[in-house]
């Protein structure tokens, strides 16, 4: 049913009656309800859906509708959504309705895209694995045994599923690209401040990024023109020009390419590693100028992305308290207890365990060790990048150390499971864009994610070798 390539084909196929935008709807909500056992979802708003089709069919006949006109889009459920739950996958949200809804969720409903429902994720965003979630785990579709990734497990899910054409997820450390690296699909996440975070529930602001899980780079770059931009409301978002991404994707510009070394280090899976390298080959053989690279601070990002993300966190989180949010205890004599025992109760062990590290690396006496510190190395890190961009025009490395790992390998282990996202926090901490792009499957049949960084504001750069290598791999 879904015989389109991307959305341009599926508006022209709309556009000449060959598809009913109703039908496309229901058959992905049927697909939702046969692949309930993924668990992708936390909300699905079927009868919403079906109404928005036949109002946006009739704009389609009208010539009056949008550019995303019939996208069926699923959004993380950390975005708010006006009249609609949010719950970040938590207790202690688990009967919120938001008030508002985010820029970037209006964004896509102007330009009539249809919302079909919100998605599962790991608590607050926090985890690699979707294990942390309270509406419970997200099996991978590729191989219902292991975890889809994290955070933005149920929306890296719902595409990879065809359960939805493109979805929302965040990425605060990778939470776009490890999931899109194993579920087999694209997901951005852009630089920061290219798209407004309002509505989006704070994790830790200064990584924090909205961005798109899609099948292929047209859509992605056709989302993120809709998507980008100031928003008065957010006051981090940034003025900038959007190009035009859609019509730039096929300029063959011949990039300059860096390979950082420390990105193919000890503790990346050799499968990987030959399949990245033999990309890299290719390219080379095209004409592609390639170099290898260094960005020396790379042993440091783990932790120094723990230690800031953690502090953040611990501010950020402190408003849901019981009193103003969601769930509150019934067992409490005092206001300290009340506050106490909802928090105890509402969040996971996960958040919590973010909770203490973030107030302790703010604690006054090891502020200096670890927060000042972390600052400090955090712009070092932004510093490797910057050099490595006077080179090179973008970075290719891989996604993930590891192909997708099993339910439960690591969910006893967080040390293990901070570990998955050794190549992905760095982009958060410079608050640059990068990409992860289906390259293929290992010996397992599990797919590996080949991961394309630039310099900030020049995701132009990162969707047109992304164009040139899914053009390759599928011709
Ligand atoms: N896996 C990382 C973490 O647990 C990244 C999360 C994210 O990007 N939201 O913090």
């Amino acid at each position: 049913m879904t015989f389109y390539k991307n959305h341009k084909e599926k508006l022209e196929l709309l556009k000449s009656g060959k598809l009913s935008l109703t039908e496309n709807v229901k058959f992905f909500l049927k697909n939702i309800g046969d692949q309930k056992d993924l668990n992708a979802f936390n909300f699905v708003f079927n009868e919403e859906a079906i109404q928005s089709a036949d109002s946006v069919e009739q704009k389609i006949k009208n010539n009056s509708a949008g550019k995303l006109a019939g996208m069926v889009i699923a959004i993380k459920d950390v975005l708010a959504y006006k009249d609609h739950p949010l719950t970040c996958s938590s207790n202690i949200l688990k009967n919120f309705t938001s008030l508002y809804t985010a820029t970037a969720v209006q964004k896509l409903i102007d330009e009539d895209a249809i919302i079909i429902g919100k998605t599962n994720c790991d608590e607050f965003a926090m985890g690699s694995s979707n294990e942390n979630s309270a509406f419970g785990n997200v099996l991978n579709p590729v191989d219902k045994t292991r975890v889809p990734g994290g955070s933005s497990g149920g929306s890296a899910v719902a595409v990879a599923a065809n359960l939805c054409d493109v979805s929302f997820g965040t990425d605060t450390g990778g939470s776009i690209r490890q999931p899109a690296a194993f579920c087999g699909i694209f997901g951005l996440k852009p630089t920061y401040g290219r798209v407004s975070r309002f509505g989006l529930t704070a994790f830790a602001s200064s990584f924090d990024s909205i961005g798109p899980f899609s099948k292929n780079v047209e859509d992605t770059a056709l989302v993120m023109e809709v998507i980008s931009g100031k928003d008065l409301n957010d006051s981090t978002s940034i003025e900038k020009i959007i190009p035009n991404f859609s019509s730039s994707l096929s300029k063959d510009k011949k990039l300059k390419i860096g390979i950082p070394k420390e990105y193919f280090a000890d503790g990346l899976d050799e499968e990987i590693k030959t399949a990245i390298l033999n990309i890299v080959d290719e390219l080379k053989l095209e004409g592609y100028e390639v170099k290898e690279v260094s960005l020396p601070k790379t042993e440091y990002t783990i932790a120094t992305y723990y230690i800031l993300t953690t502090a953040e966190a611990s501010s950020n989180l402190a408003r849901f308290d019981g009193a103003r949010y969601g769930f509150r205890a019934n067992d409490y004599k005092n206001l300290k207890e009340m506050y106490l025992n909802s928090r105890t109760q509402g969040f996971g062990t996960e958040v919590k365990r973010r909770i203490m590290l973030g107030t302790y690396v703010l604690s006054s006496g090891y502020y200096d060790a670890y927060y000042r510190k972390a600052q400090k190395v955090r712009r070092l890190i932004k510093e490797d990048f910057d050099n490595a961009f006077k080179q090179v025009d973008l970075l290719i490395t891989p996604t993930t150390p590891t192909v997708a790992f099993k339910i439960g390998e690591k969910s006893d282990d967080p040390l293990q499971m901070y570990l998955s996202d050794i190549y992905t926090t760095s982009a958060n901490l410079a608050g640059i864009p990068g990409m992860s792009i289906p390259i293929g499957k290992n010996s397992e049949n599990l797919p590996i994610g080949l991961q394309i960084l630039s310099q900030q504001f020049e995701e132009e750069k990162i969707f047109q070798l992304a164009k040139h290598i899914q053009d390759e791999i599928s011709s």
